[in-house]
């Protein structure tokens, strides 16, 4: 990586962005114990800081730097666009957002031939709603829309409505009404004694929730296909699949949140391909331009689209000042151009099976309770020696104890008030084996420190 780092007056940044940026997901109080760091270089898998130190960044930012940092491709399209046309809303058409719907529709199941764009993932999924929403009022007034406990949609209130885990949701009650949540498949904290055990409770209560709510008031059921923030939960795999068979025989539009899921992530391009589902609603972002500048979108089918577009019908009321942004879409356009060319998605499964069979020899440590996922997103949920979930604390100094060690892990968001213990793993998509051995190793030895 480039050596010039700027020379850069750190004690000043760390004042001025203590008096003035407020970060998220911390009470800034405890900064004082324990400062951020300042970043201020990356390419590929690495990161480094103001003081020079270099990290892998085993989380890709937030979950979103598929195609690793520093393609200079992706700046030079940029630039192109913004001397060529730098913004126009799609009141009119822009060819860089005719060109990534496009691709979009060509690369997401084929149900999904509609795009509407956004500026994040919580956008996304709020414009899922309304949708859902408007194509209920349509068709017979249904409004209710189904997510799950575990599940994480968004920061925006109707994102968070959807989220079911009580610590994100509770300083901000009363959410949006007409939200009902059921059980994810969620199986090592289950007492199924399968897997298929598991996915036919899930679905009998789905089904019995649909039934009791009255099937004519819900519009759609959302999943994200793997919860991610919530601790890379896998679910079986027929579950969607059966889903799916549900929402058909109640006339009820299901909704795949691929934001962190979507464009290579569990080594298919999405993960509605890997679990074989074509739903009707896609939410997308992330992975989408890899973080080189935000955007989002939403997909739908030709029936929901048909739905609000048929002849004397108002059309959908919603417009985003950057949605379809087109410097956004010419960098959108080149990050898959690059992620599918340099064949990412094949390395994303490969290099993900390598470095969970890394991952799998972790269940050898007393406090490792499993280890789960697929492509480049893995999980590793940590216990007492009783079983019960390991205090967030605990689970902090072991990603402080990676972190000094230069690998950047991350931690889910507890389920049910309970604490963040599991680690979470999801690198840009180019990462080598060498990289994984580093992953695995320095894993290996956090986790020897803290038994120690
Ligand atoms: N949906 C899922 C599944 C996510 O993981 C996230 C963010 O992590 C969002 C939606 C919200 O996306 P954003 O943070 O871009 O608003």
């Amino acid at each position: 990586m480039d050596s010039q780092y700027p020379i850069l007056n750190s004690q000043e940044i760390l004042e001025d962005d203590r008096a003035h940026v407020w970060h998220p997901m911390m009470n800034h109080y405890n900064l004082n114990k324990d400062p951020l760091k300042i970043m201020t270089h990356a390419s590929g898998c690495r990161i480094v800081d103001s003081e020079g130190k270099e990290y892998l960044d085993a989380m890709a930012g937030l979950w979103c730097v598929n195609i690793g940092y520093g393609r200079k491709e992706i700046a030079e399209a940029a630039y192109e666009q913004m001397v060529q046309l730098s913004y126009y809303p799609l009141s009119q058409v822009n060819p860089q957002s005719v060109k990534l719907a496009a691709k979009i529709s060509e690369i997401t199941p084929e149900s999904l031939q509609h795009v509407w764009f956004v500026n994040s993932g919580s956008e996304a999924v709020d414009t899922a709603i309304k949708i859902s929403r408007a194509w209920g009022k349509r068709n017979g007034g249904r409004f209710k829309i189904i997510a799950r406990y575990q599940g994480y949609h968004g920061a925006t209130f109707g994102g968070v409505s959807l989220t079911g885990q009580t610590q994100r949701r509770l300083d901000f009650e009363p959410l949006l009404p007409g939200i009902v949540h059921v059980q994810a498949p969620y199986f090592f904290r289950s007492s199924a004694k399968d897997e298929d055990e598991l996915t036919n409770r899930c679905i009998e209560e789905l089904d019995s929730v649909i039934r009791y709510q009255g099937p004519e008031t819900i519009a759609a059921f959302i999943a994200e296909p793997i919860i991610g923030g919530g601790g890379v939960i896998l679910p079986s795999k027929n579950y969607l699949k059966r889903v799916r068979e549900i929402c058909d025989t109640y006339g009820v539009l299901m909704i795949c949140d691929e934001v962190i899921t979507g464009f290579g992530r569990t080594g298919q391009l999405f993960a509605s391909d890997l679990f074989e589902v074509q739903p009707d609603i896609m939410t997308m972002a992330k992975g989408l331009s890899s973080g080189y500048l935000p955007i989002g979108a939403t997909a739908v089918s030709d029936r929901v689209f048909s739905d609000l577009n048929s002849e004397g019908d108002t059309g959908f009321l919603q417009i985003n000042t950057y949605g379809g942004h087109p410097v956004s879409c010419a960098a959108a356009i080149k990050n898959l151009e690059i992620l599918i060319n340099e064949k990412m998605v094949e390395n994303s499964r490969d290099v993900g099976k390598y470095l969970g069979d890394i991952l799998k020899r972790l269940n050898d440590y007393p406090c490792v309770g499993e280890v789960r996922g697929v492509g480049l997103l893995w999980g590793v949920e940590l216990v007492e020696e009783d079983g019960t979930p390991l205090s967030t604390n605990a689970t902090s100094k072991i990603l402080a104890f990676a972190k000094q060690r230069g690998v950047i892990l991350g931690k889910n968001a507890g389920i049910a008030n309970g604490p963040s213990n599991t680690i979470t793993i999801s690198p840009p998509l180019i990462l080598s084996k060498d990289e994984a051995d580093l992953i695995g190793s320095v894993l290996s030895d956090a986790l020897r420190e803290h038994l120690s």
